[in-house]
This record gives C-alpha cells, structure tokens and sequence, in this order.
C-alpha cells in the first residue's frame, strides 16, 4: 500500500487528535510487557559506571556496526553518541572527575591529569591529581594515591550519605580512574600497579585482588597467544613507519614470561579488570543488599593502546572487539547473580591517531608538536629576549608543549607580568598554535552554558579553569597537532588532550534490562551522567549541586526525571 506523506502526516494527525485515548488504552498492556514505565519502577540494585578509557564517538562510530556482545546490549538502551567531556583539558583525571560528580574541572578542581604550583617545596612543583599532598612520602611520581584533590563528593558518596550501607566500589588500571569515579569514601578500590593490582595506603589487597593478581602472574608466566583479528579488521591491518619503527599490525602475542607491560597494554589488561570487578561483586555480595550499591569500572586498554600505537591500525580494531567480549562477559555474569543493574558506559575522553597514518589518509596538516612549545625552551627564550632568569629551577613550568602553564615563583611583580607577556606573544603566533589565554582572560570569562559542541575556544578553557591551580597563561594547539614532539612507537605515539571534538566527544549510553531504547544524536554532556542516575536512584540532590541536567531516559510520553519523590 502507497501512500502520499501528507496522507500519511494527516492520519497521525486524527490519531493524535481524535482517537488517541483509545490507542493508548489498546497499546498500554503491550507496551508494559517490554517496557515497564520508568517513572514506576523502583531504582537499581546497583549501579554500574563503566568507563572505556579513550573511547571517542569516532571510534564508536566507526565499529558500532560490529559489536556482537557486551556494546550490541546497550545499543539498545539510551543511546547517546554525542555526548562531552566538555572542558579544554581532556585528559584521564579531568574526564573521570566529571562523570559521577556531574561537576566540570572548574568546579571540582582536577583541572589536568598534573598541575603545577610554583610556591611548593618539593623540587619538581608538579601535583598528580589523585595524590595525598598532605602524606610527606607522596611526590609527583610516586603518588600516595588519595582523593583529597577533588573538591565535590562523587554519585556514590551521595548515596552512602543518604543511606551508609550503600558499598562504594571502583577498579581500574589506572589509580586516577579509580579515586575519580569512587571519590573520598570508596569501600574497594582496586588499580594496576607494576605487576598486580594494589589498593590505597595502609588497606589489606582483598582475597579478590589476590586471586587477580595471582591469575596475572601465571599469565604473565605462561605467555599467551597472538588475538584473533575480526574479519572486519581489513586495510587497517597494514604496518604504517613512525620514527625508528612501525605501528598497525600487532596482535598482542603475549611471550612466556613477558613483562607486566606486556599485558597493561593489551586487551588482556580490561579482561583481568572485569574479572577483578565480578570477584568484588561475589566477595562483597554488590547489588544484593537492602540498598543500591555503584560498582566503577574503568577499562584501560584502550587508552594505552591508543597513546602505543595510534587508533586506527589493526591493533585498536582487536582491543575494541576484545572491549565487546569484556563488556558482554561482565553483564552476563551479573546477569547469572540476578541482580538488577543499570548500566551506564562513556568515556573519560576521545582520542587522535597518530600524525604519520593521519597524513597518509587524507589530513595533511597533521603534525607533530614544535619541540619551541616545549615549557623549558619557552623559559630559555623568554631569558633571552627580557634578561629575566629564574635564581632556581626553570623560568616556565609545564607538563608540555601546550596546556596550562606556570612562571617561577621567584619571578614577581612587573617581572612576572613581562614573562607572562613574552610568553603569550611567543606562544600566540606559533603556527601550530589555536589560541592563548592568560588567568586574567578566563577568569573574566563567564562559565558557558548551552550546547556544548558551540562553545568558543575560550568557554572550553573555562571549563578546565579554577584560578588556585590553573596556569599563568593556558596554550591550546591547532586541530590535528599531536603534543609528543618525539614518537616513541610501540609505546607513546598519538594521544589526546586537546579542546578539539575528537578529544572531546564521547559516547554515553545507559541501559537496564526492560528499558525501552532510543537514540539521540544531540549533544549532552557527560555531567548530565550523576543527575540522571541520581533521578534514577530516588536521591533526592540540592539544586545546584551538578553542572549537569537529569537526562529523561524513559522513550516515551513518561519522565525519568520526575521520580525522585
Ligand atoms: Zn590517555
């Protein structure tokens, strides 16, 4: 039968219009078999924020169409596949700040993965985001892991207020992840640490962390064989030259007794994460209590993948096929424990391929850093051109050759404002620079507010802006200018960071067994994650309190939003 649009918009109108009682009340029974209204249900048992460290919307859009498993089930949730890691700053620490405090850098203080405070005594001035700056063995590099340096309480803080039997629980491989998504009060914390995982100061490893270390090591021990290429892996699987080697055809072969790194790097790391995860589940009987309990799970893999050997050869191609097998493994396993779960999954941030690939498909302009952005060679050209030179320690601090950045705290008054002026003329009018603000700029800068995929240059600097801890002056690189000025293939070649969409859109679904799914491609940010879980939880929270909005996850004409009571 064929019909015209306009008959066909003119009986949706007499539907609506005229029998729109009797439809729902013949649609009603169907609709409840699949999909309970939200807005009656109680909450989750448990809530499950995984987060796929370095998954860009790019990535999940270029293999979507392949997943079979863990991915292929929440595709059919709420599908988001634009959501924002919103800030200038997209790395680990800032990104996994955001998304179950519902709080932006701005706010909740983790503005980059390290900062710098020149005032401090210690000799490098550098502060790693989750560490006890008030514990005298901590340093930049060896941190006493803590989440002091986050200013906000996390979802499951949040819970634990409202009812302290709630369990609090967060693995990674990364510390970072795990004090991020946890927050201050977490009950388990679990990440990698040379070759096991390890737990905060002065705590026990649990007989879970045990078994996982102890199944790590015989793998480690034993070695293990190269991982299946999924057909759909095609051209990408073609060795592409990067400096003194080649990255694109690895298939993570692990030797018998290879190193721990051998299998961080690897997909084999997010299987023994998930499989921590499930231990913990069993051990401390998550999501089969009285009151919810929220399990983080942050999966590694991939970011150290991506940063190894870029995102687009065959090696990401494996890892994300691997991820699906991981998520798939670990949903039905909570599944066969009963328990009833909601699931959100995002990312920390995006990522970029490697300058020599991009290059060689289609972007030109891609480009390695200039080594003059490095912090030290500004400092020394700044010495040059004023005369101004630090009596210890560099004249510029920074963590490389863009981001935030710092004077030496010996350089004051009108000295400090001339280097803070020949920095920003240095830095403005670098051809691989986008833009370059002082404190002073992005202090005056209102917060932003609205879709996030128009916010100026400037609005993401602000979001990544708090004045006690953010640089003298902020530089920001042209789209397609990778920060690692030397490639070091097989292990640090293309990364992320920068305020461009491929850093920082991500993609946000949420799912629950009977949920009705729908998709929807406009922007939202991953701050709207904690709000929406918080209206799916009951918990009532203060206005104010998230940067971000509750996101009605029910399909239909009902409100996920309005159930909290
Ligand atoms: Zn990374």
């Amino acid at each position: 039968m064929r019909r015209t649009f306009a008959s066909l918009l003119a009986t949706a109108a007499l539907g609506l219009a005229i029998v729109a009682p009797a439809q729902a009340q013949e649609a009603a029974p169907a609709a409840a078999a699949t999909a309970p209204a939200q807005v009656d249900r109680p909450g989750p048992q448990l809530v499950l924020a995984v987060s796929i460290d370095q998954l860009s919307s790019d990535l999940f859009a270029q293999y979507r169409e392949h997943f079979t498993d863990g991915f292929a089930r929440l595709l059919g949730g709420a599908v988001f596949p634009s959501g924002y890691q919103s800030h200038a700053a997209t790395e680990t620490c800032p990104g996994h700040s955001t998304i179950l405090t519902g709080v932006r850098p701005a706010r909740n203080g983790i503005i980059a993965n390290n900062w710098f405070d020149p005032r401090i005594a210690r000799a490098d001035k550098k502060i790693y985001c989750s560490e006890d700056l008030s514990d005298p063995a901590s340093t930049s590099r060896e941190p006493v892991v803590s989440a002091n340096l986050l200013k906000v309480p996390t979802l499951g803080e949040m819970m634990k207020r409202a009812n302290p039997a709630t369990r609090n629980v967060a693995v990674s491989a990364k510390d970072r992840a795990v004090v991020m998504m946890g927050g201050h009060q977490i009950d388990a914390g679990y990440w990698w640490k040379g070759s096991g995982f390890t737990t905060f100061k002065g705590r026990e490893l649990s007989p879970a962390a045990q078994r996982a270390n102890a199944a790590a090591a015989a793998l480690l021990a034993k070695g293990a064989p190269a991982l299946k290429v999924p057909v759909w892996c095609g051209a990408r699987d073609r060795a592409v030259a990067i400096g003194n080697g080649s990255v694109g055809t690895f298939r993570f072969a692990l030797p018998k007794g290879a190193k721990p790194d051998m299998l961080r790097v690897s997909p084999r790391m997010d299987g023994a994460t998930v499989d921590l995860a499930l231990g913990l589940v069993d051990q401390l009987k998550l999501g089969q209590g009285a009151v919810p309990d929220v399990l983080s799970v942050s999966l590694s893999a991939s970011d150290y993948i991506g940063h190894a050997v870029g995102t687009e050869g065959v090696e990401m191609c494996i890892q994300l096929a691997e991820l699906d097998r991981n998520l798939g493994r670990l949903f039905t396993a909570l599944d066969a424990r009963k328990i009833d779960y909601m699931v959100v999954l995002t990312a920390d941030h995006g990522g970029h391929d490697a300058p020599e690939r991009l290059r060689q498909q289609a972007l030109p302009g891609a480009a390695r850093a200039d080594k003059a952005l490095m912090p030290a060679a500004l400092g020394v050209e700044i010495t040059r051109r004023t005369g101004i030179a630090a009596p210890q320690g560099p004249l510029i601090y920074g963590d490389g050759p863009f981001g935030d950045m710092y004077v030496n705290a010996a350089i004051t008054g009108e000295a400090k404002a001339k280097v803070v002026r020949e920095l920003v003329n240095l830095t403005r009018y670098h051809p691989q620079v986008a833009a370059v603000y002082t404190a002073a700029d992005l202090a005056a800068t209102p917060m932003p507010t609205g879709n996030p995929q128009d916010w100026t240059i400037r609005e993401r600097a602000r979001a990544s802006f708090m004045a006690e801890r953010s640089g003298d002056v902020v530089v920001l690189l042209d789209r397609a200018i990778t920060p690692i000025p030397e490639p070091m293939p097989g292990a640090y070649v293309a990364t992320h960071g920068s305020v461009w969409d491929y850093d920082r859109r991500v993609p946000i679904l949420f799912w629950r067994k009977g949920m009705a799914g729908f998709e929807q491609p406009n922007p939202i940010e991953t701050v709207d994650i904690a709000p929406t879980l918080a209206a799916q939880l009951g918990l009532k929270v203060s206005d104010g309190v998230f940067d971000g909005r509750c996101l009605d996850l029910d399909a239909g004409a009902g409100n996920s939003c309005e159930r909290v009571k």
